[in-house]
Parts: structure tokens; sequence; C-alpha cells
């Protein structure tokens, strides 16, 4: 086969444009498709990636490629085929793709392994000399004495500590001949410090042998499977079918993804995998955000060497560089954490399923709330369906109780935090010794801070929101941009001092119940009170331990956990999400609700779950209430038909946004002008607004909102428009391909 004298390259900047380059003689053996090359470019050099080898190229001037980087191709052609998908379909350049595909540490290829000292025994060595060296030098002869008992080489920094001995003792027995010191690749892994208990297969009740046995198949028909939605009740086992459907992929020569919601990615989850997999450690690799760089790189080159042929890990593992792919399990598929808010704005879910086409490989969607979007995938047939409506053991659903506000405030007058009813429960699971969790989406202690003369409220200079109050910093702060201010003893429009804290959040939750329960255990889970990152881990522990009573919190004690012990969760208010301006605000409530509500009763003890609400009769509420998935799903999807919103309609949201206000409107208004003659009559297009959040970080907002069924084509024209009219250098304009975000 004649090597390939050309290759076409895609450059890390910004340009839009692929370009050709000469394979010199002498690196021809070592650039295939999927390498990482050193480029000249303009007058400088630039990093790159080969995207394909050319006998002959049409280029004028080409130069030649000046180095490649790393041993090995770091992208696959199924990686690379991925990311130009995603470059069409999410309206996005493929460079910035490629910022996706590959982390950067792999990306710069600056970082390598970290080396250590390894010490090993020179010859061999009898006791007479060891002997005859512990008269001159004792600690010299101490030290030889355990290195000559070695079994292997160990690492020369932890056997000095270990024997409270320095390097110049171990420095004399070198120089002496008698032992060696060699560098050796270590790796840094995330969790090497911990010990994972091995777990064996637990047996599978009926509906769990269904599901996997849907999987099984799916693995044994490889290219024409279609992705499996398994939709199953909050411990109902989901996972325990992952963890059995993870070896009949290996067993069949391939490897499996698992993907998590970033914030499911507790040590809980970590362990359980690691656990069932403990025999070879090494084979579970994990991926998430609050890896270092070294340990990212070395997860990243244990998965593409093949030594690790599972990965757990957050969004961004959707792109795990793992060979014979034959399993990509999205789990909490309907969360939206797997929506990325930065370009390229990819979903990793829709990615896992578009990745598992093009890899022949199977796609599992786990959730006990699929999105619209799936489950009505599954109903057209689209994704095969499986089920689990039983807890394991047949545990009882909890009962849910609905708590009127409007009757509670005609009681108490004032803003009632806890309602009689749910002080009543907390109070008799005080007595009983079992646990609560306490939820409310909103963090601080009170949501903004007004004028009870002139009516205004303190805001951000650079949002249009109010600032939060947080007591235990004493300041007020912006949830969107971080700005805080001192808090200010008069009203500084109107000089009265007559401020008062209105709205609560969990900061005022939390104090509030610690001063109705003087001896409970009461402690906070949010953004604000886990800032360190061993906080997290100790508030769970703890709480697992029995040692807090009550726990309030955010989302971030929403989702996946479980505590056999809590028996009574608290929703101190379910409106919060409903009033968004958002076509997804009563799916998000109806997903919160059940997911919340599944914290409850996952011991032996059956849960009670208490939903605080000014809307009673919502239909999110009054579906997730009765646990009716399926009421629930036809009267959401009737809406959205009605709308023309997803799942019968793909949208895109273009944001233009600048310092300057009228120039952000004038581009937005003549964008929309210019879709207007392109987009043809099956597409709905919005006029220029402004953006319900008008003002962030110090930008004024304009969307324009646009809807179709033909995504692909609805993306490439927005795609040409863009192209066609030129923006002033101070307006950004962003577009968001099924966008989430509608703020
Ligand atoms: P889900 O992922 O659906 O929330 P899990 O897989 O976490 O559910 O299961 C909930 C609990 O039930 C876990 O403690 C799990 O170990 C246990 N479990 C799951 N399947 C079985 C089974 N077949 N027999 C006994 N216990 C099980
Ligand atoms: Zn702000």
């Amino acid at each position: 086969m004649m090597k390939p004298s050309y290759v076409r390259v895609i450059i890390d900047r910004a340009i839009h444009r692929e370009l050709d380059y000469l394979v010199p003689e002498t690196l021809s053996e070592r650039i295939s498709v999927g390498s990482r090359v050193r480029v000249p470019f303009r007058d400088k050099s630039a990093l790159a990636t080969v995207v394909a080898t050319l006998a002959q190229s049409e280029a004028e001037g080409i130069r030649p490629i000046e180095a490649v980087v790393g041993d090995t191709p770091v992208l696959s052609e199924e990686l690379l085929e991925l990311g130009n998908w995603m470059s069409t379909y999410y309206c996005c350049p493929i460079e910035t793709v490629m910022r996706s595909l590959l982390p950067q540490v792999i990306r710069r290829a600056e970082i390598g392994w970290k080396k250590q000292l390894f010490v090993q025994p020179a010859r061999k060595i009898d006791n007479e000399e060891i002997e005859q060296l512990r008269r001159r030098a004792p600690r010299q002869a101490e030290l030889l004495e355990a290195i000559s008992r070695l079994d292997a080489p160990i690492s020369a920094a932890q056997l000095l500590r270990k024997m409270s001995l320095d390097n110049q003792t171990l420095r004399a027995l070198v120089k002496r001949g008698f032992a060696e010191l060699r560098e050796q690749a270590v790796v840094r892994d995330p969790h090497g410090d911990e010990q994972f208990i091995a777990t064996s297969n637990l047996e599978l009740n009926e509906e769990q042998v269904l599901g996997l046995k849907r999987i099984t198949e799916a693995l044994d028909s490889p290219g024409s499977a279609r992705p499996i939605l398994l939709h199953g009740v909050t411990g109902s086992g989901k996972t325990e079918i992952y963890l059995q459907a993870i070896p009949a992929t290996l067993a069949r020569g391939r490897s499996a993804i698992v993907l998590v919601p970033e914030i499911s990615l507790t040590p809980q989850t970590v362990e359980r995998f690691k656990g069932r997999f403990a025999e070879a450690q090494d084979a579970v690799a994990v991926l998430h955000s609050h890896l270092s760089e070294g340990e990212r790189h070395d997860e990243w080159h244990k998965i593409h060497s093949g030594r690790a042929r599972i990965v757990i890990g957050a969004r961004s593992a959707v792109f795990a560089p793992l060979k014979n792919l034959g399993l990509i399990i999205v789990d909490e598929e309907h969360e939206t954490t797997y929506k990325q808010e930065e370009a390229p704005r990819y979903h990793a879910r829709d990615v896992a399923v578009v990745r598992a086409k093009i890899e022949k490989c199977v796609a599992v969607l786990g959730s006990a709330t699929p999105s619209l979007e799936s489950y009505y995938n599954a109903t057209i047939g689209k994704y095969r369906l499986a089920t689990l409506t039983q807890r394991v053991d047949d545990r009882q659903m909890p009962l849910m109780r609905i708590v009127d506000l409007r009757q509670e405030r005609r009681k108490e007058r004032a803003i009632a935090i806890l309602s009689e009813k749910l002080r009543g429960a907390i109070a008799d699971r005080l007595e009983k010794r079992e646990q609560t969790i306490l939820f409310l989406n909103r963090r601080g202690f009170s949501t903004s801070l007004l004028c009870s003369n002139c009516g205004e409220a303190r805001n951000c200079p650079n949002c249009s929101v109010a600032l939060t109050f947080h007591r235990h910093v004493a300041r007020l702060s912006c949830h969107l941009c971080g700005h805080t201010a001192a808090v200010p003893k008069k009203c500084p429009a109107c000089g009265k001092d007559a401020l008062i804290y209105a709205g609560f959040g969990t900061e005022k939750v939390e104090s509030t119940v610690a001063h109705i329960f003087p001896n409970a255990t009461v402690r906070r889970m949010d953004a604000d009170s886990m800032t360190r990152k061993q906080a997290y881990r100790d508030t769970l522990l703890n709480f697992r331990a029995g040692k807090i009573d009550i726990l309030v919190g955010t989302q971030m004690i929403a989702k996946g956990l479980h505590f056999p012990n809590v028996t009574l969760v608290g929703i101190i208010n379910a409106d919060l999400a409903l009033h968004l301006p958002d076509f997804r605000a009563g799916e998000r409530t109806f997903q919160l609700l059940t997911q919340v509500a599944g914290r409850a009763g996952r011991g032996e003890t059956p849960g009670e779950v208490f939903v605080q609400t000014y809307t009673p009769f919502s239909p999110s509420i009054q579906f997730a209430r009765h646990h009716d998935f399926p009421g629930y799903f036809q009267q959401e999807l009737e809406f959205r038909e009605r709308c023309d919103f997803p799942p019968f309609k793909h949208a895109i949201l273009i944001t233009v946004r600048s310092a300057h206000e009228a120039r952000a409107k004038f581009s937005a208004e003549t964008l929309a002008r210019r879709l207007r003659e392109a987009l043809g009559p099956e597409f709905i297009l919005g006029d220029a607004a402004p953006a319900p959040l008008e003002k962030l970080q110090g930008q004024f907002r304009f969307h324009i909102l646009m809807r179709g069924a033909a995504i692909v084509r609805l993306s490439r024209l927005v795609r040409e428009t863009l192209d066609k009219l030129p923006f002033p250098e101070d307006v950004a304009v962003v577009v968001d391909v099924d966008p989430y975000q509608l703020l």
C-alpha cells in the first residue's frame, strides 16, 4: 500500500475550514487519521488533528507537517464521524466540537505520565555483606536488608518514608553498587486510596430479567438494535440491571460506558460500579469534572490503551475513546445536566444515541421520569421500551400528601415555611428516630431585600435579578454572575430606614427548622455549604450513619441517593419551577416531585411525602401525587402538540447580546429579518424580543426562537444566514439547538 503523502487537518483555532499539509517521509509511518500534529500556520505553528489521508492535494503552497504529537492517533474514525455529525446538527464549527471530543490535557499533550523512582537490589546480596556494612553504617545496612528482601521494585520515596530514612542513605547504597534506581510511570488514580468491597450479582426479579434480556438481545444483533428506554420507578433496581448488562457486554468482547449526571457522580455511585468489578479495578475508569489534569490524562490513556473497558462518567464521558464499544448507558436520561451550556451545546443523551448508531452498539436510557422526547420515541417505536413497575421487594411507593399553602396562609397570616402538618410529621420522625429530608430549590436566606417605603429592591448591577441575602456571610449576592455587595443600613434609593427581607431560601429553612426543633441535628446541603470538596462527602456519610436528623437542601439532594432510614420528605415549595417562562416547566415539576419523593421509604418503613404548594390542582402536582406517569405524559403531550413544542417540533434559540442595548436590539432585528427571508413556510419563526432575563453579566440579551420538524435543514439555513451577515465586534450571537435554557 502506498504511504499517504498528504493529510487534511483541523487546526485547533477557529478558522472554519480544513487545511492540507505534506507528510515528510520521516513522519509518514507515524501519521494516520486521528493523529495529533504540529503544523506551520500563518507565521506560527499550531496544533491540529488529522481527519483524512490523501494521495494528492489541489491546495497551493502546501507546507510540510512539523511534528507528530503523542505516540498514537487519539481519535477513531467513528469518533470523527460523531464530531462531524455534532458540527452539522448543533450548528457549530468542527474546531469547537474537537474541544469536547478531546480533553485539553490530551490535545496539548504537555502533561505526561507521572514518573517515580523505584528501587531494587542491584545484584544478589548475602547476609555477610549486610553485617559488614552494619558496623560502619548501621542505617545503610538496615535499608539494604529491606531492599534485599524485596520481591519487586518498590517506590523509593514510599520505602524511605516507611523506614523513616533519608534519601542520602539510599544514594550511598546506590553508589556502593548494592541498589539501583529506575524511573517508572505511576498512575494517578483518583480513587486509588479507596478500598472497594466486592459485591456480586443479585438475583433479579421478573421485570428485571426482562429488562436485562432486552439489552442482551440487542447486544446480539449489532447494527440493527434500537435504543432501549428503561422506565423504572425509583428504587426498582435499574442500576442492578446496568451492573449485570456490563459483564454481558464484556463477555462479548466489547466495552461499556455508563453516563450519570455530574450531580449523582457521588462516592456512592462510583463505589457501586468499582465494587462490582472489584477484581479488575483497573478495568473501571472514572471521568468527571473534579479530576486533576494529571488524573484525567491517566484515566484517558487507561481507556485509550484498552486497559479500562468500563467507563463511568459525566456528560463528556460519552466521548470516551473505548475500542469495540458495545453498550452506552445513560442513567437519569431526563436530567438537564446532560445538556452542555457552552459551545458545542450538545445533549449527551442524544449524542449517545448517535454514537451507538455509528459504533453499531446498544444505547440504554434509564429513568424513573423519562423525558417527554424519549418516552414519545418509545411510544412511536423508535426506541424499545422496558418497564419496571415495582420497587424491589415490593416496597410501597411513598404516600404523597398535598398541603395547600393558601389555606395555611389564612390560618397563620405570615408565609409558612413549615406548615402545621409538615411540622407534626417531622416531630413524629424525630420521636421514632427516623430521618427527614427537606427540599427547596433556592439557596440563600432571603431572596430579596425590599424597601417598604419606596418599593425598590436591591438588584444586581449586571443582571436583571434581585440580589439574595446570605446570612452566614452577611452579604447580598447575585446567583447569576457572583457579584456581591454589603447590606445597606438604609434604602439607597429613598434614604429611609425601611428595608425588609422577603422570600426565603435553604439557609432560612435550616435556621427555622433548627429553631422549631432545638434538639434535632440539622444540616444544610447546597452550593453554599458544600464549597469544600470533602464537605459533600462528609455530610452524606454522617447522614447515612444517622448522625443527622434533618437534611435541608437544593437539587443536590434530590437525586440518586439511597438512604434507608429516610421516611419523610418535605417539599417546601413545589411552585418554584412551575412559574418559569419555559415550556418544560410542568415537566420539570413533575420530575422533581417524583425524584425527590423517591428518596423516601427506601428501607423497610414506607415513606411519606409532603408537598407544599399554592397550586394544588396543577396537573404536574396531581399526576406526581398519584405516581401516574402515563397520565401525566398524555396530558403534557397534548399541550406540546397544541403549541408546536418538542417532541413534535425541534427548536433553535438564538441569543444576540451586547453591552450596548441598542446594538444588540438592532442586530437581533436584522438577523430575524434575514431569517424570515431564508426560512421556508414549514418553519415557525418568532420576532426578535428581549430575553426573559434581559440583562446578564452586564450584557443586554435578545432572543429569536425558531421551530420546525426538519432540524438539520433548519440548522443549515441558520448557519448559512449567519455566515452571510456581518455583526459588529461587540455583539455576540449564540445558537442553541434543542435548547433547555430559555431564560
Ligand atoms: P434504581 O436504580 O432503579 O433506583 P437500584 O438498582 O438502586 O434502583 O435498587 C434499589 C435497591 O434495591 C438497591 O439497594 C439494590 O441493591 C436493591 N436491589 C436491586 N435489585 C435487587 C434484587 N433483584 N434483589 C434484591 N435487591 C435488589
Ligand atoms: Zn449578577
